[in-house]
């Protein structure tokens, strides 16, 4: 079964086509949250949260810096390895207005 993320987003295999989710349940949130806090009690005495930094990363630049490739993340379906073709079109779109401000 693919994984039940909270926070994170989806990418497709290019070995079998099948959707993928990058990313953490709900409890793997919550143990996220509780390190990141213990890891960054300068940051959480400025008002910030662990669910902060979880939604940061997993929800808006994971994405941007095809976290999935980096991991080497392995396909549900047919454990294929998520290769460079894997990018998904919102790390391509990004790429392209970066590219565009040079
Ligand atoms: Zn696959």
């Amino acid at each position: 079964m693919m994984k039940e993320i909270a926070y994170g987003y989806w990418w497709n295999c290019k070995s079998c086509g099948e959707e993928n989710a990058y990313g953490l349940t709900e409890a793997e949130a919550d143990d996220y949250n509780k390190e990141w806090e213990e890891d960054n009690a300068d940051a959480v005495a400025e008002g910030e949260t662990g669910e902060g930094a979880c939604d940061w990363w997993y929800n808006v630049t994971a994405e941007e810096n095809d976290a999935h490739i980096e991991d080497k993340e392995h396909c549900w379906k047919c454990n294929a390895v998520a290769h460079a073709d894997t990018r998904t079109d919102k790390a391509k779109w990004f790429d392209s207005i970066v590219e565009n401000l040079k």
